[in-house]
């Protein structure tokens, strides 16, 4: 597990605010459902996990160095500390040292983060802590206690993946409620059993609460990731009504996180948080220290024989190529396959279950190639990405801090090449004028 990053020393406080519920809807109490007036719930548990050796919290000693933040220095539940020990962090990254302190406090948060910060971590930490704290006299099915929506598939699955390692030592159970796939599973779980910590994409999710499958008035802790994001993907409406559907503002905790802040998102974030503190992670520290970026000057013809000579060097490790369109990234990925690499494709018209399948697929091969177009591409949270390709300059130049984050992540060092052909160039001031500094341009080199 890579480690990095880290800054920092805060202290931690805690708050315990019990939510109103601001029920609209009758909710349906099937007798398996209802929780007795007992401590066990009516409602099954997740399987009991076998007992785990025993663990020392003395087992996990990290050095203290000035100018960084370990997580002893925050007093979070042993649970937790365990799944950090497990997880190989040692030092809380830079957003992690500046938010935790804050959402700890119980303070709303609008963060300003890009993937591949540790942000994922930073709200995670606090809504366990949080849930671990304290218990409600009364759970039902249908009822989370935190909810967290994210705009893509991938992106959600990656948080609960992360969740789960994260809560791996305590009981909390986390499930995902995503569009396009396991209907039925999905609002088997929720109805029937108690979920702590549901994680998801916006419309699946409103159907749910619509037909009175899910319900999210005893929401504690709400998380909105990716807030820009869920604007460029039309999820502002859904997402309002998904709002109104908890406790109001200040009678729960929200943590929203965004890699930019159009005036649109400003907005929001205001009427959705309760006097929030704010947190700044600015991208160049993301973009830049970590990141070798080439831009090479090539003409449009060159580039498939240049991408596929790079791919085949020996130091090549895990590739993603981003390319601006679908139909770009299906006939490339067809191209590179015919040149002998085995190239595969992500991306919007490739259907959800392979999609799943072929990220399990890069994940677990260690030189492997993705070709993928940025929405497909958002949630890919891979470590050991050595090199991602721009073989298209995007036309958004967020979109290009974003596809350069997949490599260069939590502290291992990564190789972004952007190819510039002779209609992209115009693109560079652009992206120079975002970044804040002079792009150097280097004709692409011959083999
Ligand atoms: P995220 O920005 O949440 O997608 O996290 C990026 C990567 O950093 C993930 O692979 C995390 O597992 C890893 N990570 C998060 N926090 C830390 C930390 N404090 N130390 C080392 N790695 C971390």
């Amino acid at each position: 597990m890579p480690i990095g990053l880290f800054k920092r020393l805060f202290p931690s406080k805690e708050k315990v605010e019990a939510p109103t519920p601001n029920k609209k809807a009758v909710k349906p109490k099937p007798a398996e459902n209802k929780k007795p007036k007992s401590k066990a719930p009516a409602a099954p548990k997740p399987a009991v996990k076998p007992p785990q050796p025993k663990w020392d919290p003395a087992q996990f000693t990290v050095q203290a160095v000035e100018g960084k933040t370990r997580f002893h220095d925050f007093n979070l539940d042993e649970r937790i500390m365990r799944g950090i020990y497990d997880l190989g962090f040692e030092y809380a990254s830079p957003i992690q040292s500046e938010s935790l302190p804050i959402t700890l406090a119980g303070h709303d948060i609008i963060g300003k983060a890009q993937t591949g910060t540790g942000k994922t971590a930073a709200f995670l930490i606090t809504v366990m802590q949080k849930l671990l704290t304290s218990t409600p006299q009364e759970r039902f099915a249908s009822e989370p206690r935190a909810l967290v929506v994210a705009p893509t598939r991938e992106l959600a699955l990656q948080i609960a993946q992360d969740a789960k390692e994260l809560g791996k030592h305590t009981d909390l159970h986390v499930m995902t409620v995503l569009g396009g796939m396991d209907y039925d599973k999905q609002r088997t779980e929720l109805s029937n059993k108690v979920v702590d910590i549901v994680v998801a994409t916006p419309g699946r999710l409103l159907d749910f609460l619509n037909q009175k499958i899910v319900f999210l008035d005893q929401v504690e802790m709400l998380v909105i990731d990716e807030a820009d994001r869920m604007l460029d993907m039309g999820f502002i409406p859904d997402l309002k009504r998904i709002i109104r559907a908890t406790p109001e503002k200040n009678l729960r905790q929200t943590q929203l996180f965004s890699a930019t802040y159009p005036y649109d998102v400003i907005e929001l974030s205001e009427s959705w948080t309760y006097k929030p503190h704010q947190v700044e992670i600015e991208p160049e520290s993301v973009a830049t220290e970590r990141v070798d970026q080439k831009f090479y000057i090539i003409q449009e013809t060159e580039k498939d024989k240049t991408l596929a000579r790079i791919l085949k060097s020996p130091e090549m490790g895990r590739a993603i190529i981003f390319a601006n369109r679908r139909d770009t990234t299906r006939d490339l990925a067809q191209r590179l396959n015919r040149m002998g690499l085995n190239a595969m494709l992500l991306s919007g018209e490739v259907a959800q279950n392979k999609r799943m399948a072929t990220l399990e697929r890069f994940k677990k091969q260690e030189k492997s190639i993705l070709v993928a177009t940025d929405v497909a591409g958002r949630g890919i949270h891979v470590d050991g990405i050595s090199h991602v390709f721009n073989y298209n300059l995007p036309d958004d130049p967020e979109d290009y801090v974003h596809r350069i984050g997949r490599t260069g992540r939590a502290g291992a060092n990564g190789i972004a090449i952007t190819f510039v052909d002779e209609f992209e160039a115009y693109g560079l001031m652009d992206l120079e004028s975002y970044l804040g500094n002079k792009i150097v341009t280097e004709v692409a080199p011959e083999e």
